[in-house]
């Protein structure tokens, strides 16, 4: 066992230049969300696993828009891992304001790969490719089975990619999820808060500006009413007992990683209104004053948890409508599960402090394998430049995470 472990890694050590040049080649293939379209990002994913002799399908319900599943079993029965990681990036915004490198380049600058998608999510989908073709050469050395999912659509929370796949293919189900998003290596996520979207619509008669005694102000009332949503995020979740100690004991690593406070949010609801638009015209009283209200539940907690409550403030707006336009509920697993131990063992192996398990804050595809019950651990690098300009990984960083994603894969099928 020690023997291929040890082969992995100089596989790694020897193809070092390979696995760079793949990345550096993935992030230039684009594939910007929206619109989406990811199919030379695909492709660019097709023309490596045909050239390591692996075959795959392409499913595609929408057809820029391809899943590449690949899987392989190993020399006897056991259990079934799965690989997943999106093809999809952010879009570049405002033509790479901000960016002083080409935001497509894969430019390496101080042994760092720049461009959009080199943390989010390609480094970490590369890891997953790269785990998924090493450990085929070994397969006659495990059991069970490694199921490799890389799809599209993931940075709109589309239908098309895991979410399709999860729903008209159960053969990517498996038995534990592994996922290189961007999280940082001292970490080790086993879950994610929940969006709750809800639009308010204030109507009232309005009239002249001078005329305000006239009629109720729609902005006025949509300002009283999102101040009285705040009190929503005293609420907390309910949790077991050893998800609260994950969380307590994560709490230091998070404010560490995500600044101070971070990992006070993790328990409650939070709020932040993101968009308000009322009103025509600096001198009359709004008639109408429309918000959307991103509420994030905790774990533990479920929509239907939350909704009475936004109801019962609502209902003290008689002038107010609200409608949910969108969300996912929160998820979790276990963070003692057998995959933690594996990873946080083999990063300390590889000389990187034991990581911590925590809950993210942002969503991610791994939530779709919790909703169903499955255990899903997300292990990727720094979010350097997410959502924003100068994107970039470390490179050493990223081999850490090819090395992680490796090891743990194979930990995780020779025990089984
Ligand atoms: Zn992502």
């Amino acid at each position: 066992m020690t023997d291929i472990r040890q082969k992995i890694l100089a596989a790694i050590n020897e193809e070092r230049d390979t696995i760079v040049a793949f990345l550096r080649g993935f992030v230039r293939e684009r594939g910007p969300n929206p619109p989406g379209d990811t199919r030379s990002t695909a492709a660019y994913v097709q023309r490596h696993l045909d050239a390591q002799g692996l075959d795959y399908r392409v499913i595609a319900p929408m057809p820029d828009m391809p899943n590449i599943v690949a899987t392989f079993e190993g020399a006897r029965p056991g259990r079934h891992l799965v690989l997943n990681g999106h093809m999809d990036v952010f879009p570049v915004a405002d033509d790479g304001a901000g960016w002083s490198r080409e935001p497509w380049g894969a430019e390496v600058v101080d042994g760092r790969i720049y461009g959009r998608g080199a943390a989010d999510m390609k480094t970490g989908t590369t890891a997953s490719i790269m785990t998924y073709c090493l450990l085929s050469r070994f397969r006659q050395e495990f059991g069970g089975r490694l199921t490799l999912t890389a799809v599209s659509d993931e940075e709109t929370f589309g239908p098309w990619g895991a979410r399709y796949l999860m729903e008209h293919h159960p053969e990517v189900h498996g038995d534990c999820l592994l996922n290189g998003e961007p999280s940082g290596p001292e970490s080790i996520r086993f879950g994610e808060r929940g969006p709750l979207w809800i639009e308010f619509t204030v109507r009232t008669q309005g009239a002249h500006g001078a005329y305000v005694h006239a009629t109720k102000s729609a902005s006025k009332i949509a300002m009283a009413l999102a101040t009285e949503l705040e009190a929503l995020t005293s609420l907390k979740g309910k949790t077991s007992d050893n998800i609260q100690r994950a969380i307590d004991l994560g709490r230091p690593t998070m404010d560490r990683m995500m600044g101070d406070g971070a990992g006070d949010l993790v328990e409650n609801v939070t709020l932040n209104i993101g968009t308000i638009r009322g009103g025509a015209k600096v001198n009359m009283v709004p008639s109408s004053c429309v918000f959307e209200a991103d509420f994030r539940l905790p774990v533990g907690m479920s929509k239907n948890d939350l909704l009475p409550h936004i109801a019962k403030v609502a209902e003290r707006f008689p002038e107010a409508t609200w409608r949910e336009v969108g969300g996912s509920e929160p998820s979790w697993c276990d963070p003692d599960h057998e995959m933690v131990g594996i990873i946080q063992a083999n990063v300390e192996a590889l000389g990187r402090p034991r990581p911590t398990p925590i809950i993210s804050l942002g969503g991610t595809d791994a939530r779709l394998w919790r909703h169903r019950g499955i255990p899903a651990y997300v292990y990727g690098p720094y979010p350097h430049g997410m959502g924003s300009y100068d994107e970039h990984v470390d490179i050493e960083e990223f081999l850490h995470i090819v090395r992680t994603h490796a090891l743990s894969a194979y930990d995780y099928l020779a025990r089984g």
